[in-house]
C-alpha cells in the first residue's frame, strides 16, 4: 500500500500520519469513529474537544498503550503494527497524569530512559531538562515521593530525553506552577522550533490560541474540523476577530451542524 505522504513531492512529510483510527470500548461504545490527520515537523497540533470527544482515547492508541483495531499510524516512517518498537523510539509522551516508578528516583527515571531509548551520551542533556524543569534538587527523590506537579514535571524531562520527532501532550500544564507552567510553553515551543511535531491536547483554549499552529477539533470521537486558526476564523466564527472559544462553541455547540473543514477532501 502506498503511503499518503509519499505523493508530497516538496513538502515535508508528515512525522505523524494516521488514517481511519476507530475505537470502540467494551459495551459497544464507540469513543473513536474514522479519524484521520497528518502533524508536520515543525507543527503543534491543537487537539481540542469536549469532555469524552476522544482526545485521550486518539493519544492512546497512537502512542500504542491501546491496541489499534482499526487505522494505521505511522510515526516518523514507523509503521505502529509493523515496525512497533522504532516507530516507539521516536515518539514522546506526556500524560494528563503521569505515574512514575514508585521505587525508582528521578535521575534514574532519565537513565532508564535513555536505555530504553538509546540515547547516548545522555547525562549532560539530563542534566539541562532537570535544570530547566526544576528537578534538581530532586534527582535522588523517589517517583512515589513526588507531588502530582513533579511527576508532571518528570514527564516532560523524560520525553524530550531523546530528542523525539512526535510528542503527544494530554493536559500536559495541570499540577504545574506557575514557573513550571513557562517552562514548559518554552520547552514546546523550542522542541516545535527544533522540528518536532507535537499535538497538544487541552480545554485551555488560551493555551492552544497561543501555541498551536493548526487545530484539530473532535465532537464524540469525530473530527468535526482540521485546519488553521485563520480558516477556523473564515469556516465558522461570527467575526473576524473571533477567539478560539466562540470557534469551539460554535463547532461543538448544540446548534453546530458540522462537518466544516476536514483538512482535505477525504470521505467520511
Ligand atoms: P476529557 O476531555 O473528559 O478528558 P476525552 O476527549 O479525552 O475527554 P476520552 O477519555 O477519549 O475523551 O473518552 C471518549 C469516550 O470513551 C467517552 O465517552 C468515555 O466515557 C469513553 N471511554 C474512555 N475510556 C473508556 C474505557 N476504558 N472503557 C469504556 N469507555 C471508555
Amino acid at each position: 500500500m502506498k503511503d499518503e505522504h509519499e505523493d508530497e513531492g516538496q513538502v515535508r512529510p508528515p512525522a505523524l500520519w494516521v488514517q481511519g483510527l476507530g475505537k470502540e470500548y467494551e459495551g459497544g461504545m464507540r469513543a473513536l469513529d474514522d479519524l484521520s490527520f497528518q502533524v508536520r515537523p515543525g507543527e503543534i497540533l491543537g487537539l481540542v474537544g469536549p469532555n469524552g470527544a476522544g482526545k485521550t482515547t486518539a493519544l492512546r492508541m497512537i502512542s500504542g498503550v491501546l491496541p489499534i483495531r482499526e487505522g494505521r499510524v505511522v510515526l516518523a516512517g514507523h509503521d505502529l503494527a509493523t515496525d512497533e518498537v522504532a516507530a516507539k523510539r521516536r515518539l514522546g509522551w506526556v500524560p494528563e497524569d503521569p505515574k512514575p516508578f514508585d521505587t525508582m528516583t528521578v535521575e534514574e527515571h532519565l537513565a532508564f530512559t535513555a536505555a530504553l531509548f538509546r540515547v547516548d551520551p545522555w547525562r549532560k542533556r539530563a542534566d539541562e531538562l532537570l535544570e530547566r524543569f526544576e528537578l534538581r534538587d530532586k534527582r535522588k527523590a523517589l517517583g512515589g515521593e513526588l507531588s502530582r506537579g513533579m511527576r508532571q514535571k518528570l514527564a516532560f524531562a523524560c520525553a524530550w530525553l531523546p530528542r523525539p520527532a512526535v510528542v503527544l501532550l494530554d493536559e500536559p500544564l495541570s499540577g504545574l506552577d506557575p514557573r513550571g507552567i513557562r517552562a514548559a510553553r518554552a520547552a514546546m515551543e523550542e522542541l516545535a522550533a527544533e522540528g518536532a511535531a507535537l499535538i497538544l491536547s487541552s480545554h485551555l483554549l488560551e493555551l492552544i490560541q497561543a501555541l498551536a499552529t493548526r487545530l484539530l477539533i473532535l465532537d464524540h470521537g469525530r473530527k468535526v474540523f482540521e485546519g488553521s486558526l485563520e480558516e477556523a476564523r473564515t469556516a465558522l466564527a461570527p467575526d473576524e476577530g473571533s477567539s478560539l472559544e466562540e470557534i469551539f462553541f460554535a463547532a461543538t455547540g448544540e446548534d453546530a451542524d458540522g462537518p466544516w473543514l476536514r483538512g482535505g477532501d477525504e470521505e467520511r
